[in-house]
């Protein structure tokens, strides 16, 4: 079962009260594709890099079994870049750089071998990319989920409207639930954003974990609680691989078991924020999962009797 992914693969600079890094590989699509080549494959990468993106990391990804025919080389312009600075509760960041570079011109286009994939992830990117794809696809996917930033609401929240129209689920922050909607409930901003165009939610906490909203249901996954959090970068796209991967993997699409998918998210995410930029994901095995997951389980996991 194929998996589109659409957005950034990017060199970011990370600074966090304990360590700060240069040019690291990072990028939404980068991450989403480590997460879910876990879980399916092939994975169809979508996305633009520059003459300095390091050829080891395309070959370790096509390794993994992610198709690459859809990401676009610019021999004279340097990759998308991103730098952020962490504050100490690590839940919160400032962007203290965007320079778009390759981004600015990017015209995606689905390669005829992506046609027909059954599930679309679209990662962040400029909101008109993301409708471009949609557009392009010939049968529309079974599933269709989204993912923005603050950035995207500043300066395209038209843009950004109109392809929600088009989306099946919806993943943010609080914060960034709350910029769409303008209102400062969770429950409420849910409520406004489910009239917009997604049937289903995900609202991400960070260390509180994440919410699943549908119709009047809510779902609620925590994270997991670790002793250090190394550099949340990338989280936020790790738990959409680990979601899309499950959803494709087991091929349905059901409220229930969006709720085992947000608990792989979960547990995906958890390993991302060990190490700096992708390097915790690039050396975990399938062992290393199922025990991260059996963690989740055991941490949620009672028995009550009401009497
Ligand atoms: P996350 O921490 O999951 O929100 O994602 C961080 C990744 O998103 C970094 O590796 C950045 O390269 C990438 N990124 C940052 N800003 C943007 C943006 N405006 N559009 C697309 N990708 C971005």
């Amino acid at each position: 079962m194929a998996l589109i992914v659409v957005g950034t693969m990017a060199y970011d600079a990370i600074e966090t009260p304990f360590g700060k890094t240069d040019k690291i590989v990072g990028g939404s699509a980068t991450y989403v594709a480590y997460a879910a080549s876990n879980f399916v494959t092939p994975v169809q990468q979508i996305s633009i890099v520059g003459n300095d993106f390091d050829e080891a990391i395309m070959a370790d990804l096509k390794a993994r079994g992610v198709m690459t025919e859809g990401v676009v080389r610019v021999k004279d312009k340097p990759s998308f870049f991103w730098s952020g600075r962490y504050h100490m509760d690590m839940n919160s960041r400032d962007t203290l750089v965007t320079d778009l570079n390759v981004l600015a011109d990017f015209d995606p286009h689905v390669p005829e071998a992506y046609q027909g994939a059954d599930f679309l992830m679209l990662g962040n990117l400029m909101p008109k990319l993301q409708m471009q794809v949609i557009d392009e696809m010939r049968v529309r996917p079974k599933l269709i989920v989204l993912d923005t930033m603050n950035f995207w609401m500043d300066i395209a929240m038209d843009d950004l409207k109109a392809v929600l129209k088009k989306v099946d689920v919806l993943m943010v922050n609080d914060s960034e639930a709350r910029q769409l909607t303008g209102e400062y409930s969770i429950v409420k901003a849910a409520k406004t954003i489910l009239t917009m165009g997604p049937k289903y939610l995900i609202i991400k906490k960070g260390e509180h974990g994440a919410l699943l909203f549908h119709e009047n249901h809510v779902f609620y996954a925590p994270a997991l609680p670790l002793e250090d959090v190394f550099d949340p970068t990338g989280a936020g796209d790790t738990f959409a691989g680990g979601f899309m991967g499950h959803l494709a993997k087991t091929k349905d699409i059901s409220f229930n078991n969006m709720k085992t998918a947000i608990i792989v998210g979960s547990a995906m995410a958890s390993f991302c924020v060990e190490k700096f930029g992708p390097e915790r994901l690039q050396e975990i095995t399938r062992a290393d999962i199922d025990n991260r997951i059996q963690e989740f389980v055991n941490l949620v996991q009672f028995d009550i009797d009401l009497v």
